[in-house]
């Protein structure tokens, strides 16, 4: 049998198109090769996603708390050292710790403008961040202040009350909750 009549000519051999993926169009090409090394690079946007499934574990509380408008904190039953944070176990006796709830006014303990931010973030800068402090609670808790003007920030600021907010929509991350002035 002859192979030539049974394989198409070459130039008809294609894989299927397809225009899904990122497709670029007349995409422009110097005439000399000598001049392919100046070429802009090509920059294109294309979406990325990953499902990621992870337990909370012991953190579940917490995460619990911010879906239903509640800021948890933890406390040692044995030495009585109270934490702004959750945590499973005492740092300074490891007992096994009890979950309570924070007090709903705090105060800011430090702060910092960030005029710069993760890929996440970048879009809001600059935006406040605070560590806040309760009454009887010996650590303090990392989160975002809002409501307060990014461009005048001021020494003042240090002991102001602050409450806790949550997002109406819980996404089941530490940034549920962000902070507002009390007064
Ligand atoms: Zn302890």
């Amino acid at each position: 049998m002859n192979i030539q009549a049974m394989t198409p000519a070459a130039e008809k051999i294609r894989l299927a198109e397809t225009d899904d993926g990122t497709i670029l169009f007349k995409v422009p090409f110097p005439k000399e090769m000598k001049d392919i090394q100046h070429m802009s690079p090509i920059i294109i946007k294309q979406p990325y996603h990953i499902d990621y499934i992870h337990s909370y574990g012991q953190d579940s509380p917490f995460f619990a708390g911010l879906a239903n408008g509640k800021l948890l904190g933890t406390k040692c039953p044995k030495c009585k050292y109270t934490y702004g944070t959750p945590k499973a176990h005492c740092m300074e006796c490891g007992s096994p710790t009890e979950w309570f709830e924070l007090p709903e006014v705090g105060r800011i303990h430090t702060f910092t403008v960030c005029h710069r931010g993760g890929e996440e973030f970048l879009k809001e800068t600059p935006f406040i961040l605070v560590l806040v402090e309760w009454d009887k609670v010996d650590t303090l808790f990392l989160s975002r202040l809002v409501g307060v003007d990014t461009s005048k920030p001021s020494l003042k600021m240090v002991g102001m009350k602050i409450k806790a907010q949550f997002k109406r929509n819980a996404k089941f991350r530490p940034t549920d909750v962000y902070f507002v002035p009390a007064e």
